[in-house]
């Protein structure tokens, strides 16, 4: 039974994050981690790091960080907003750029966050259905909508779309918001910030946690007209104005100042991704052209499901859902080599297991 006071209290579904199991003997390829750490100038700020400035509150702006942003992407420190990891870039995208009565569009096989952060905030949304091979027809973009919002590459399908698709969605709908989630773009598609020039009511979001081998730190960023990020900064000021700690900032200023780096990690990721896909592509697996850091695959014989399980019971982490259209497809994060290797060998003993 609900007690009275329950009446009064918000009601949500919350997000499922992938499992983050204890056990350190397994091969985690569930929540496209990157599998390289970060780079040596992180364990350097790490190492270095004054504690005795923890007594201080941070800079609630994360100056230095911010600006080195700038400069790696050619914006002006006003156009960069910060936070602890995308995921909080986006809900307070939402919070602050979907205040519309008129519903937020994005794909129905999409990042899903994004219903969650909706009904959290009693934003309405629709969703956009993606043809059979998961492709956004921008045309259906353009109806009646409070804000639009998709991830490019698309998760969990990987799937990229051009730039000039991308920008056809945002010139159809200037009276808008249309936010670009592009937390897997660096592992081969063409970022939109080029774009943010031309259009104001542009947002892009990046992060950390996947090209930049950052997931822990939490950083994730975006990339906007000044008035755009104005508002964006109203919100978050309006929430809580310490968010990103010191040595959150320390280390995300360190991982932009090595861009060799992160060039390195990201084409060797890159390089295991398309040989995954061969690999998985002659084992009778169907595949997206993913260009992001996970393949997303469905086997001709055996059920994405019992291959989930098959892999989980060899300490194998994948990720599966049982949803409409993608319930037979598994995603995969792009490890090591040694990792792929083990892997398409464990693949190849559950699928001989069956006859296949
Ligand atoms: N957008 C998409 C499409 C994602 O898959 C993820 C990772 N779960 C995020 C945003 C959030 O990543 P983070 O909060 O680690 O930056």
């Amino acid at each position: 039974m609900q007690s009275k006071w329950e009446e009064n209290v918000r009601k949500v579904i919350p997000y499922i994050p992938g499992e983050q199991p204890k056990d350190t003997g397994i091969i985690k390829l569930n929540t496209n981690e990157n599998p390289y750490p970060p780079c040596d100038g992180v364990e350097r700020t790490l190492r270095d790091f004054r504690v005795d400035t923890l007594r201080m509150y941070p800079d609630t702006d994360s100056t230095e960080l911010r600006d080195a942003l700038a400069e790696r992407y050619g914006v002006g420190y006003e156009q960069v907003f910060l936070g602890v990891g995308s995921d909080d870039v986006l809900s307070m995208a939402f919070l602050a750029l979907f205040a519309s009565d008129k519903p937020v569009l994005f794909p129905d096989i999409t990042y899903s966050f994004y219903d969650v952060w909706a009904d959290v905030y009693k934003i309405p949304y629709k969703t956009v259905p993606l043809d059979d091979n998961f492709r956004i027809d921008p045309d259906k973009f353009n109806q009646p909508n409070g804000g639009i919002v998709f991830p490019n590459p698309n998760a969990p399908t990987g799937v990229l779309e051009s730039i000039d698709t991308v920008e056809k969605i945002v010139s159809l709908n200037k009276d808008s918001v249309v936010i670009v989630d592009e937390a897997y773009i660096d592992f081969g598609g063409v970022s939109a910030v080029g774009l943010v020039e031309k259009y104001d009511n542009l947002l892009v979001v990046q992060t950390f946690s996947k090209s930049r081998s950052l997931a822990g730190a939490r950083i994730g960023f975006a990339i906007g007209s000044r008035q755009l990020i104005k508002y964006l900064n109203d919100v978050k000021f309006s929430v809580n104005s310490y968010t990103m700690n010191r040595l959150t900032q320390a280390c995300g200023l360190a991982s932009v100042l090595d861009e060799q780096y992160f060039c390195d990690t990201v084409k060797k990721i890159i390089k295991t991704r398309e040989r995954l896909k061969d690999e998985l592509f002659s084992l009778g697996f169907k595949l997206t052209d993913s260009m992001a850091n996970f393949v997303f695959a469905s086997h001709k014989d055996v059920s994405a499901k019992v291959l989930f399980e098959e892999l989980k019971k060899r300490k194998i982490f994948v990720r599966y859902w049982d949803k409409p259209r993608i319930n037979n497809y598994l995603r995969i994060t792009v490890g090591t080599d040694e990792q792929t290797d083990k892997l398409i060998e464990a693949l190849k003993k559950i699928l001989s297991e069956r006859g296949v």
